[in-house]
């Protein structure tokens, strides 16, 4: 979502899912050791990861996980997410994706949402995705986004990560990790927790009659769609001429390495819709995306002509 830190682990083996909304700060800043001088319980996987508990963002994300349990007994999966602030995390038990709400130091390279390497557990860092998508929502001609339901998708994104057995991500010392991972096989692991994640929403939104389990669907469905319209519109009066260049800083991770999120936003979003609308916005990214790619000028000349 950068320098595209990638969760590495064992080198290479280990870590590639880029996960939902990579959003990245690059760092300017030593890493504080934030465990030193306290005792680190080696059971607990926050503070193993260099990271410390938080309680914000615990009401948004309760509202997500429980709008995610819905979608996942609806297809028979055996996962549910738990929240490790209400009831005490079970590692051990395969099924229960436990979701710890997490923090880091200012300007630590991170990510909103992802599965931490060695755990079956998902980490939410509210700062982090408040940012983004502040980025996104907040300004002019944006329309008020439905945040649980937002994190509700990344949240059967992250199972889809567990489900799949896909590389975690690497946090050391409160950062992620940046490794040369192969960025093809990255960008497979995310397309793969997006269609999971999107085909869960599609089986109770388009296969099921009218029901609590059809009308959550379709609440996560209208998320994405204002996500995507946020960000069309970011891109196009925040970011104006933006689109037409290319912008890279605005069509491309910092680092080139990731799966770029916004890209996987629009995707996630047309797989759920079907639309020509959705199929638009998808396009419109991709060939401003292209343009930045050639670094050709904006306007071609043909003066031997
Ligand atoms: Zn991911």
């Amino acid at each position: 979502m950068r320098s595209t830190p990638v969760p590495l682990v064992d080198h290479r083996a280990r870590c590639l899912s880029l996960c939902l909304l990579g959003v990245l700060t690059t760092s300017l800043q030593t890493a504080p050791a934030l465990a030193e001088g306290s005792s680190v319980k080696t059971d607990d996987p926050v503070t193993l990861h260099g990271l410390r508990h938080t309680k914000r963002g615990q009401d948004v994300t309760t509202k997500a996980l429980a709008s995610a349990n819905v979608l996942l007994a609806n297809v028979g999966s055996q996962y549910r997410l738990t929240s490790s602030w209400s009831t005490k995390p079970s590692l051990d038990i395969s099924s229960q994706v436990p979701v710890f709400m997490v923090e880091t130091y200012p300007a630590a390279r991170t990510t909103p949402v992802a599965v931490p390497v060695g755990c079956s557990c998902v980490f939410v860092n509210p700062g982090t995705l408040s940012a983004w998508i502040a980025i996104q929502s907040d300004g002019p001609g944006r329309l008020k986004l439905d945040v649980p339901r937002l994190l509700a998708f990344m949240l059967l994104h992250e199972v889809g990560h567990i489900a799949k057995n896909s590389n975690g991500m690497e946090f050391e010392n409160g950062e992620l990790s940046e490794l040369n991972v192969e960025p093809s096989i990255a960008k497979l692991q995310e397309q793969d927790a997006d269609e999971f994640a999107t085909k869960i929403v599609i089986d109770a939104k388009v296969k099921m009659p009218p029901s609590s389990i059809s009308i959550e669907a379709n609440w996560i469905s209208a998320a994405m769609v204002t996500l995507s319209w946020n960000m069309q519109a970011h891109r196009s009066i925040d970011e104006f001429g933006a689109t037409a260049m290319g912008k890279q800083s605005v069509f491309f991770d910092p680092n080139f390495s990731h799966p770029n999120l916004d890209w996987r936003i629009l995707y996630s979003n047309y797989l759920i819709q079907g639309t020509p609308e959705a199929k638009a916005l998808l396009n419109s990214f991709e060939e401003a995306r292209h343009r930045g790619e050639g670094h050709k000028p904006l306007y071609e000349h043909h003066l031997d002509k």
